[in-house]
């Protein structure tokens, strides 16, 4: 019963998104292209302001946190140097009779559900730890051997005849240079974090950043999942919103600590239900890492993470050093003065990272509903996009009541005053409460409708898009009421 509610209320998310704009799948008219999608006319919008938010909160609210801007294409090294080109690989297995390939864990994870579902607790424990440990040791046999053991068949085909297990590298490569001879292997970056990595001294010392200092960047990564799916949560070209924070070695848990409250915070300051959010720490810690956490939303098909809390020691650092021969070490003269001989060290690395195209997919989750609005007999509804203000795509809605009697011209007049602080729409079509059902189902929350009075002593209707109350205020109030509402004081205090 909740499954087919949840199946039913994401089914309408993905819908409502496509209906109004926000999200369609790339290249629609040739049949679309797996697991990439492209935002509309209000995805762009709604993007752009989780951008902004993110931006604001990480870099315009710390002194000690600077963002960049790197490019997607980095020097092959960067990848031998991180480790992707040798690890950064899913086991994957395909079944020879519906030619569909699997994650293998994935696979025997699903599997594991089951038996949880049906009551076999010690089978879900014992396949879970040797799945662990079999992938713990790269033992790939072991995954094919556990997924014969425990009677896996293929969805499509429902036959268990599989290949064997190979690992599947998630970076997409291309060629450097307009000439086949010569040209070179490159990749496009799998993370942003690198971009950050490589860029640490400069940043460091043209910024004059002191220990400990942040860097942000918000940009495209690629990967080339061997599963795609539910709709904008797996793709294959995504955006991320990462930090990195350089810290002095052993001041790294305490960091850890505090990224890890403030960014959960950032989340919830949206006014999201708190039971939606969790922890997820990491038990089995990636070999770079010495502490790591997921934040985790409860989305319609089950609690998954959003973003990551990574405490990356001095790891990525030190093998830039590495490969590149270039020194990677900050100089801290406050260590020196106190008289301490390690002035000289490579930073530890506290990152957050969050998936741009997974926060607004919560965020639409989030704010959308079909509100009952039934009186008596009088059956009722409508589509509601409760977003926060400064998240909405449009602040404001301008409405002329009729087409003629210089009502259009007033609306953009009063258009022309607002636009510059606030992104604005104007309607003239259809009846009035149509237009306001519009601007709810996308979010607006305020309508202006202007009417014959307007002309008269210059006072417009305001309508609120969460209570639907309306008022009748004065122009020269329009700038006050509506900047108080989707101010980012709202949000960052
Ligand atoms: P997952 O386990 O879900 O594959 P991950 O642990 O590989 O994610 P990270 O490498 O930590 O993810 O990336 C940081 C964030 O980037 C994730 O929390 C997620 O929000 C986002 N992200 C990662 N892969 C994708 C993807 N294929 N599509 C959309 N967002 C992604």
């Amino acid at each position: 019963m909740a499954k087919n509610t949840n199946d039913e209320q994401f089914k309408n998310v993905i819908s409502h998104a496509k209906e109004y704009g926000f999200i369609f799948p790339s290249s629609e008219i040739y049949d679309g292209l797996s697991a990439v999608y492209d935002y509309g006319q209000l995805g762009a919008e709604l993007k752009n302001n989780i951008k902004t938010y993110w931006w604001k909160a990480m870099v315009q609210m710390h002194e000690n946190i600077v963002g960049i801007d790197a490019a997607i294409f980095m020097h092959p090294k960067v990848w031998k140097a991180s480790g992707h080109v040798d690890g950064f690989n899913d086991p994957m297995i395909d079944n020879k009779d519906s030619k569909k390939r699997y994650r293998a864990d994935q696979l025997l994870e699903d599997k594991i559900e089951r038996y949880k579902k049906d009551g076999k607790t010690e089978k879900a424990e014992k396949l879970q730890q040797d799945m662990d440990d079999a992938l713990k040791a790269e033992n790939l046999p072991l995954l094919k051997t556990l997924i014969e053991e425990h009677e896996i068949a293929c969805p499509v085909s429902g036959t268990r005849n599989w290949t064997e297990v190979r690992q599947f590298n998630l970076m997409f490569s291309t060629q450097f240079g307009a000439m086949a001879e010569g040209s070179e292997e490159v990749y496009l970056r799998p993370e942003t974090a690198q971009g950050i990595f490589v860029n640490f001294l400069n940043v460091q010392k043209t910024g004059r950043m002191k220990i400990p200092f942040g860097i942000a960047q918000i940009g495209k990564a690629f990967r080339n999942e061997v599963i795609a799916r539910q709709f904008i949560m797996r793709m294959r070209e995504f955006e991320q919103m990462e930090m990195q924070f350089f810290v002095r070695p052993g001041e790294d848990a305490k960091w850890f600590k505090y990224w890890k409250e403030a960014r959960l915070k950032w989340h919830q300051a949206l006014g999201t239900d708190p039971e939606k959010y969790r922890y997820h720490d990491h038990v089995k810690l990636a070999h770079y890492a010495n502490a790591a956490t997921d934040i985790e939303f409860e989305f319609p098909f089950g609690f998954k993470e959003v973003e990551g809390i990574h405490s990356r020691t001095d790891f990525d650092l030190s093998q830039h050093q590495e490969y590149s021969g270039k020194k990677m070490q900050y100089f801290d003269a406050e260590l020196n003065e106190e008289g301490k001989p390690y002035g000289n060290y490579i930073p530890y690395v506290i990152e957050t990272s969050i998936g741009l195209d997974r926060m607004f997919l919560l965020t639409l989750i989030n704010a959308l509903e079909e509100e009952d609005l039934s009186e008596g007999d009088k059956q009722d509804s409508r589509t509601l996009l409760r977003l926060h203000p400064c998240l909405a795509p449009y602040k404001v809605a301008i409405f002329p009541l009729t087409k003629k009697d210089g009502l259009p011209e007033k609306a953009r007049e009063i258009m022309n005053s607002l636009k510059l602080d606030f992104n604005c729409i104007y309607e003239e079509k259809d009846a009035i409460g149509k237009r306001y059902r519009r601007q709810d189902a996308i979010g607006t929350p305020f309508c202006l409708t202007i009417d014959h009075q307007t002309l008269e002593d210059n006072t417009v209707t305001i309508r609120h898009r969460d209570t639907m109350e309306q008022q009748r205020i004065e122009i020269k109030d329009l700038h006050y009421i509506i900047g108080n509402k989707v101010s980012w004081k709202n949000l960052l205090r």
